[in-house]
Order: structure tokens, then C-alpha cells, then sequence
């Protein structure tokens, strides 16, 4: 049984007057009674004070990038051991926006994972398919070679301690979220493509969120399939009472 893992996004959202307002909200409402665990990502400037404010709380803090190097001449980067040092346990790796707009790879990515993994901190591996190749069939084939260059040269041990997060492109941010069975099959790809790399026991632990227009009203039918362990949630994690009321699904079937 995969404990479900809910992480908020925050993107490039928020003073850091207004995080720590989310983050104080989020930390009364989810003080009890939440069966997931549960993440928040606020942009860097908002993560010590968020921190601060969440101090206490079971909810946990995740940054939205990193730099794979430890240290030095790399302008505008920051390092894993900052990101622990700054209080965070999570980091989100390879979201669509960082492939799509900054020009991140998989070899990118992967460095960044090893990198993480190397500080203590878990990774949360984005990969998903854009709408043109969905509609071109290439859905299974982008997917996996998203997942095999993230985990290259991992060892089981490694893998078992990511999270991975399916959030189609065409997705993110549109309202149109993947129905459950779309989502489902893909999960179900990741997950055996996870049992060839790794073993079938490492793929039965590792936790696959679902990305990509996750509301109150849909979180309880996806997390009604058998492959998908929790959601990484980008607009509705912007308001305390959305994200609570996506945190707070109630199981089906
Ligand atoms: C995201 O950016 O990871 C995301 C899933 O965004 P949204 O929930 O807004 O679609």
C-alpha cells in the first residue's frame, strides 16, 4: 500500500508576504486528520520563511529546481546542499515549463536527480507528453525515454526513492485535466518500464503523482485508479481551501 503523496507547485507565485499566509493557512487546516503526505513548493526567496511558518506541521517543503554542481562560478544557480539547508527535503526535477522554456534535457535532468539524491533530498521526476505527441501515437515512447534518461545509472536503491510525476503537457494549466483511464495507462507504462529498470518490488513502492489540472472535484476519481499515488498540483495548490479540499480526497472504490 503507496501512502499518497499531494505536492503544491507554486511556480513563480507569491511575495513572500503572501507565502507565508498560504503556508500558515495550509499548516492550520492540515494540523489533523490528513492521510497523505503532503507537499508544498514556493519559490526560493519564500522557502526559509515558509519554512518558519510551517515549522511544526507534518507538511513537507520542496524547491521547484536545482543545479546539479555542489558549488562556485554558476550565476543564478542553487545547489542541493542549499535547498537542505534552506529546510527542504523535496525537489521538483524536469517540470514541463524548465524542458519547454529553459531548455532543460534528460541528461539535465538526471544529472540533477543524482544530485539530490546525493544531499538526502527526494526528487520528484516530472515527465509527459505534449498534445501533438499525443495525437501522433508517441505518447508511450516520449514517456519512457523522459523516464530512462532521468534514471540513467541509478541503482534499484536510487530509484525506490524517487517520486514521479505523469503530467501531460497538454494539461498543465489548461482546465483540461486526463481523464483516469488516460492517466491510468500511462502510470501503468511508467510503472512496468520502473519493474524492467529496477525490479518489480522497487516499482511496487515508488509513488507516481498525476500532474496536469488536478481540482477538488476530480482528485478522488483519479486516485481511484491503482497506479496513481497523489497528485502535483500547480493552480488549485494556490489557495488554501483548494488544495486542502484535494489533500482531504475521499476514497473510491
Ligand atoms: C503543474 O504545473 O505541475 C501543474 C500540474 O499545474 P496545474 O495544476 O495548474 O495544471
Amino acid at each position: 500500500m503507496r501512502r499518497p503523496v499531494i505536492a503544491g507547485n507554486w511556480k513563480m507565485n507569491g511575495t513572500t508576504a503572501e507565502s507565508v499566509l498560504l503556508a500558515r493557512e495550509l499548516a492550520e487546516r492540515l494540523a489533523s486528520g490528513v492521510e497523505p503526505e503532503v507537499i508544498v513548493a514556493p519559490t526560493f526567496t519564500a522557502l526559509i520563511p515558509v519554512r518558519e511558518a510551517l515549522g511544526g506541521t507534518a507538511v513537507a517543503l520542496a524547491a521547484q529546481n536545482l543545479h546539479w554542481e555542489t558549488k562556485g562560478a554558476y550565476t543564478g544557480e542553487i545547489s542541493a546542499e542549499m535547498l537542505v539547508d534552506a529546510g527542504c527535503s523535496h525537489v521538483i526535477i524536469g517540470h514541463s515549463e524548465r524542458r519547454a522554456l529553459f531548455g532543460e534535457t534528460d541528461a539535465a535532468v538526471n544529472r540533477k536527480v543524482i544530485a539530490a539524491l546525493a544531499q538526502g533530498l527526494t526528487p520528484i521526476v516530472c515527465v509527459g507528453e505534449s498534445l501533438e505527441q499525443r495525437e501522433s501515437g508517441a505518447t508511450r515512447e516520449v514517456v519512457l525515454s523522459q523516464l530512462d534518461g532521468a534514471l540513467a545509472g541509478l541503482d534499484g536503491d536510487a530509484v525506490g526513492q524517487l517520486i514521479l510525476a505523469y503530467e501531460p503537457v497538454w494539461a498543465i494549466g489548461t482546465g483540461h485535466t486526463a481523464s483516469p483511464e488516460q492517466a491510468q495507462e500511462v502510470h501503468g507504462w511508467i510503472r512496468d518500464r520502473l519493474a524492467e529498470l529496477a525490479g518489480p518490488a522497487v516499482a511496487d513502492i515508488v509513488r507516481i503523482q498525476y500532474g496536469g489540472s488536478v481540482k477538488p472535484a476530480n482528485i478522488a476519481t483519479l486516485m481511484a485508479k491503482p497506479d496513481i499515488d497523489g497528485a502535483l498540483v500547480g493552480g488549485a495548490s494556490l489557495k488554501a481551501d483548494s488544495f486542502e479540499g484535494i489533500v482531504r480526497f475521499e476514497r473510491r472504490g
